[in-house]
């Protein structure tokens, strides 16, 4: 009836263990997981990190546009403020533009055009190339009728605007091939708003190509990379009407080329470079590529941790476990012990009330009443020396004394006082004892209370066959100490286990048997405080056979609990 009742208790305490790990754990952590999982789904299907990459580059491409129109505005602005002030002549104006032709050897051509007369002014250095010269002659030809009928228009247009400028750009010859050009219109900074009075420059090809562009996007490069870190991003300026095929050449690119492939996100620049096109890409990869990199990689990640989550799941399953089966072992040695103390104590109650009473008449009756009271007071004896060795080994307070001891000696005597009951109890007992041991430094008492508990196992775990064996030899520098018995034996699972405390073995005679699953581990620390080894060799069925192991020398150390 007890048995059951505990065993509902501990199915009990299982059940809800269980139930709060699934509820509190296993649960959130498979839904954590399940979330994750097709959150990653989505984000490879929905390709969310290319889009957010694609975002970041038109963003970059916006800003390296400003940039370009920025500087353009303000190299515009310089040269616009050293144009010759109103009233001068002809040749001051020829004066004035020529210097500054002489400090902006970016600039090619520069104008001014006032009173329907247009000055014109191009880098010497460059007219002797046929292209340039013919640009020359054809800004002078033209732009006088130009700007005499349009000069008030564009005059008007451009105070209108902000910043009285305007650019345009557009593809022209040059020896080398075709190349982009730009241009900038403005009024004139001291001029009345009605004159008709429009300044010009038109900005050096070469110089845009080898030296402005490039410039501009390795800026943005090297920005992106102290900014943000990661891939390195290859920008270029291309010409906006182009497709980009693989044999396309970009008009200009950042320090460390454009490689291979198109653009992955481009944009058509509009105001000053209309008609040019950025492109950007990353640096020898594709951003498709880095997404499925980064997908995969967290998938990894992500499988990993799960593998963590179910492996901690289930150590803390093992752990418990072990807890709750250590909280039914002490449970059950409770009873055992209480149970143990009692029978004892009942049988010297009745034997010596008997006796007391003076009913038992024959000596041999008598005798044998003591003798029952003796052992069964030695049993306590040993039972309480037990429990009182185990809790001062738990709190780390037992102390052995060792002093050099005949073993053979000691073995011999404590068998002597267990030698009736043995015999009584119908045992063959054979004693081996080698004499000419030398002495060997035990804590005594230890070393008897673990043989006592190595004889009491075999005499209460042994059923027909009745045969108890204690050899003490020496071998290989140790002294050996054997304990054999041919009774029901341990399975090979049971072995490594009945030295931990209070474990006793699942088979029916011993929970027929008392026991506190005491006695193995307190063997186990007293062989171990002596620096020794215990083993056990046993067949289920066939018998046991301990083996203490003490070291000549002394090698004794304080074991762990
Ligand atoms: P107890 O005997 O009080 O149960 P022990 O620590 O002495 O505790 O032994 C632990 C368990 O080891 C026993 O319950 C029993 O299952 C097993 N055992 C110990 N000695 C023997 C033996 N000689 N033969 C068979 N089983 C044994």
């Amino acid at each position: 009836m007890k048995l059951k009742r505990r065993g509902l208790l501990g199915g009990f305490n299982r059940f809800r263990l269980m139930l709060t790990l699934g509820l509190a754990v296993v649960l959130p952590a498979a839904a954590l997981i399940y979330v994750n999982f097709s959150q990653l789904r989505a984000f490879e299907r929905d390709k969310v990190l290319e889009a957010a990459i694609h975002r970041d580059f038109q963003e970059m491409l916006a800003i390296t546009e400003k940039k370009m129109n920025k500087k353009a505005f303000s190299m515009t602005e310089d040269a616009r403020s050293l144009f010759p002030a109103p009233g001068s002549d002809v040749e001051e104006k020829e004066k004035k533009l020529d210097e500054i032709l002489a400090n902006s050897p970016w600039l090619t051509h520069v104008f001014i055009y006032e009173d329907d007369v247009l000055v014109l002014r191009s880098q010497p250095g460059q007219m002797n190339d046929n292209y340039i010269r013919k640009e020359h002659d054809h800004i002078a030809e033209s732009y006088p009728g130009w700007f005499g009928i349009e000069g008030k228009s564009i005059v008007e247009g451009l105070n209108k605007k902000k910043r009285p400028m305007s650019f345009s750009t557009y593809q022209t010859k040059r020896a080398n091939g075709n190349v982009y050009l730009t241009s900038a219109l403005f009024v004139l900074p001291e001029y009345s708003k009605d004159e008709v009075a429009i300044g010009g420059v038109t900005f050096d090809a070469c110089y845009l190509e080898h030296t402005f562009f490039p410039g501009v996007l390795n800026e943005q490069v090297t920005e992106k990379l102290t900014e943000q870190g990661g891939n390195e991003v290859a920008l270029m300026v291309y010409p906006a009407d182009m497709e980009m095929g693989p044999e396309a050449k970009p008009l200009a690119t950042c320090a460390a080329g454009w490689g291979d492939g198109k653009p992955e996100v481009s944009r058509k620049l509009d105001d000053v470079f209309r008609g040019l096109a950025l492109g950007i890409k990353y640096q020898g990869t594709s951003v498709e590529a880095l997404g499925q990199t980064w997908v995969h990689r967290s998938f990894l990640i992500l499988g990993f941790l799960s593998l963590m989550i179910v492996g901690g799941l289930v150590l803390t399953r093992h752990i418990v476990n072990k807890e709750l089966a250590l909280a039914r072992l002490k449970s059950d040695f409770v009873s055992n012990v209480s149970h143990e103390l009692r029978t004892p104590l009942a049988l010297i109650r009745l034997y010596a009330e008997t006796l007391e009473l003076g009913r038992i008449t024959t000596q041999d009756k008598k005798q044998q009443y003591y003798r029952i009271i003796r052992k069964e007071s030695e049993r306590l004896t040993a039972l309480i020396n037990n429990i009182l060795d185990f809790s001062r080994i738990e709190a780390g307070r037992k102390e052995y004394e060792f002093r050099n001891t005949d073993i053979a000696e000691l073995v011999r005597n404590t068998l002597e006082s267990y030698r009736y009951q043995i015999e009584q109890q119908g045992f063959a007992f054979e004693e081996n004892i080698d004499p000419n041991l030398p002495a060997v430094p035990v804590d005594r008492e230890a070393i008897a209370r673990a043989l006592v508990n190595l004889v009491n196992n075999a005499l209460k775990y042994s059923r027909d066959e009745k045969f108890l064996g204690v050899k003490l030899y020496r071998e290989n520098g140790v002294v050996k100490l054997e304990v054999a018995d041919h009774g029901i034996g341990i399975t090979r699972r049971d072995q490594s286990k009945i030295f931990e405390k209070f474990y006793r073995a699942g088979d029916p005679l011993v929970h027929n048997t008392k026991g506190s699953g005491l006695g193995l581990s307190l063997v186990r620390h007293i062989t171990q405080a002596h620096g020794g080894e215990i083993a056990v060799e046993s067949t289920p069925g066939k018998g046991s056979r301990f083996i203490l192991s003490l070291p000549l020398t002394s090698a004794m150390q304080q074991p762990a609990v």
